[in-house]
């Protein structure tokens, strides 16, 4: 078996009073593309930002790459190839899409390699190539994720958490979106999905867990989920 990338054990989190993740284990094993799927409000950006040290801990344990990463903050995590496209994309709307590019390579100093890994986010998105000098803030929601998506891979991550890739976007995004990211997917990158379009995530992930009012209800083989009449029923609306 390979590798476990990230391990979350017994998390809580909590707003104030108000547990929203009540005790949630998973892991995501080297190489895999797992996505955590479930219903508005169940808790699953709060994992995310959890994971990413934006928000802080009630209990439990996140390890990543077997250590305990407790008390860090994003910029500390994504040095170590922890990176996060969060919901809502967040592109620096006043840069260009080159520019926003280069903020994502910000944790490194290989100038040579960031001006090809530039180049191969354009391979992955050559509408973004197309608009390379273009301000971010004048892009559609769908160019926006992608930019997002390539900002994050810039660092150069190991494990790539994805919050809600296709939300507010028309099908023909939803669509190329997913399909970037099984192809990122397929480059080695681990991927984190988290997404309310269960039958889209079921249908590109290895393995899957279902949130429900902040504790996991499900988990298992993502395809095998993917015909249980019981997922289908509760989750993919049949
Ligand atoms: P969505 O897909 O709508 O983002 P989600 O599964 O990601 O849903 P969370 O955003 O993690 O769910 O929310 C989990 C619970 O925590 C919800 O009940 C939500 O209302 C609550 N919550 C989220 N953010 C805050 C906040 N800043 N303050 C108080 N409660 C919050």
């Amino acid at each position: 078996m390979s590798n476990t990338l990230l391990k979350v054990s017994g998390l809580k989190v909590a707003y104030g009073g108000i547990q929203a993740v009540k005790g949630v284990d998973f892991e995501v094993r080297e190489g895999e593309l797992v996505s955590l799927i479930g219903s508005n409000g169940a808790g699953k950006t709060t994992t995310m930002k959890a994971i990413t040290g934006t928000l802080a801990l009630s209990d439990g344990d996140i390890e990543y790459l077997g250590k305990s990463i407790h008390g860090q903050g994003p910029w500390d995590l994504v040095r170590q190839g922890l990176a996060m496209v969060p919901e809502g994309r967040g592109v620096f709307t006043r840069m260009s899409i080159t520019e926003n590019l280069m903020m994502g390579a910000y944790v490194r100093s290989d100038k040579p390699a960031i001006a090809q890994d530039v180049e191969r986010v354009f391979t992955i998105f050559p509408r973004l190539k197309e608009r390379k000098d273009q301000l971010a803030g004048t892009m559609s929601g769908g160019e926006q994720q992608m930019l997002a998506m390539g900002r994050a891979l810039m660092s150069r991550p190991k494990v790539l958490l994805l919050d809600e890739p296709s939300m507010g976007l028309s099908p023909i995004m939803v669509d190329k979106i997913f399909e970037v990211v099984r192809d990122v997917s397929a480059q080695g990158v681990t991927i984190l999905l988290v997404e309310q379009n269960a039958s889209r995530a079921l249908q590109i992930a290895d393995r899957s867990y279902v949130m429900e009012s902040g504790i996991i209800t499900m988990s298992g083989d993502a395809k095998e989920m993917l015909s249980d009449p019981k997922v289908r029923a509760a989750y993919l609306g049949e």
